[in-house]
């Protein structure tokens, strides 16, 4: 006999992450330091100096973590002007997306979200043997119309990425609104706002300010983007205390290291170094799509760190991702999101982004 393991297990695969920079290094023979990773949507001008000069001092490895995390859940409720038991921290926010799916759904629950959206929610619904339902996507966009038809007794979740990844489409405020405003408060609504900081001050998330009027919605935040921290993985959900308190009851009581908790902190308190990182980002984000125009090549439009663009069939897709590859450009190929005509590319720096499109240019003018 051999092990009886779970059946939804089946039906998982496996996360794919962008190609590492080492992965790469070893496969081509080029420095490390000659490689341009475009793949995982990181801040490229890296993290603030002053979380820098934090970490550089810790030194009390042998100790546990606190587990309630009380300083960052302080600071984060200071900075964002919410109650601490309205926070939860998470091990990234991947974290925060699974401890959501556990505390609702089961394998006889649906979980709801788009089709091209954030992969890691079909990961999680099958984690817990839930059912999966897709809503088709509407030119890349979530279609919350069709999210709200699909609601059933069995609905339990619905994620919703805003922006979301990888296609970067953003769902207006209002319409979020009425979204949840129709939403029956059984079913727990999660916005994943992974890319809030890249939007312009005219765009940004108002989410915290409806958690008084709706309990069932938790907004998922993570400091691996604009803060810089992908590698320290910590993130926080914010949403009802009642939603909060189950989180906490099946949380992992040491889910977010002590080195994660001090950079978060003093992310915080340099705020403008991420506002900088995003301004950098959206004047950079501007210059690339120039480029795509010249080079016409179709893209969505995208407010967070990245674009995906077409290069029309998913052949030329996968031979443009092996060109960039040997001149040490790492893309992310997306057909494992159902988009397998386009690449996403993360924007780097100035620098980064003109060796990316020479050679895209070159590969552009090498298929003609
Ligand atoms: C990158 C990303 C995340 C999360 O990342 P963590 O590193 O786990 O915080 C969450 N949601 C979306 C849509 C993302 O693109």
């Amino acid at each position: 006999m051999s092990v009886s393991f779970l059946e939804n297990l089946e039906k998982i695969e496996p996360y794919v992450g962008g190609m590492p920079i080492q992965e790469l290094s070893r496969k081509i023979g080029i420095p490390e330091d000659q490689i341009i990773k475009l793949a995982s949507n990181e801040n490229p001008y890296g993290i603030s100096k002053k979380v820098h000069k934090a970490i550089s001092e810790y030194e009390e490895y042998f100790l546990y973590p606190d587990g309630s995390g009380f300083d960052l859940v302080n600071k984060i409720s200071e900075v964002f002007n919410l109650k601490p038991n309205q926070i939860v921290l998470g091990n990234g926010s991947n974290d925060i997306l699974e401890l959501c799916a556990r505390v609702v759904a089961n394998h006889e629950s649906e979980i709801i979200f788009s089709e091209h959206a954030f992969a890691v929610y079909g990961l999680v619904t099958k984690a817990v043997g839930a059912k999966e339902i897709v809503i088709p996507a509407l030119d890349f966009h979530h279609d919350l119309d069709g999210f709200f038809k699909a609601i059933t007794k069995k609905t339990k979740l619905i994620f919703i990425a805003n922006p979301n990844n990888p296609t970067g489409t953003l769902i207006d405020q209002q319409k979020l609104f009425e979204f949840i405003q129709k939403v029956p408060s059984n079913i727990l609504v999660v916005i994943d706002e992974a890319y809030e900081e890249y939007l312009e001050a005219h765009l940004k998330s108002k989410v915290f300010l409806w958690l008084e009027e709706f309990e069932n919605i938790i907004v998922s935040r993570s400091f691996s983007k604009a803060y810089g921290l992908a590698a320290l993985r910590v993130g926080f959900g914010v949403g009802s205390s009642k939603t909060i308190s189950k989180i906490n009851q099946i949380r992992q009581p040491f889910n977010v290291n002590s080195l994660a908790q001090i950079a978060a902190i003093e992310s915080l308190n340099d705020l403008k170094f991420v506002e900088e990182s995003a301004i950098k980002n959206n004047e950079q984000k501007k210059i690339l799509e120039e480029n795509f125009n010249n080079l016409n090549l179709l893209f969505i439009k995208s407010y967070g760190n990245f674009i995906s663009f077409s290069l029309g069939s998913p052949s030329t897709a996968l031979r443009c991702y092996e060109y960039l590859l040997n001149k040490g450009i790492i893309l992310r190929p997306i057909s494992n999101y159902g988009m397998p005509d386009f690449l996403r590319v993360s924007i780097g720096t100035e620098e980064e982004n003109k060796i990316f499109i020479e050679k895209l240019t070159e590969f552009i003018g090498n298929t003609k």
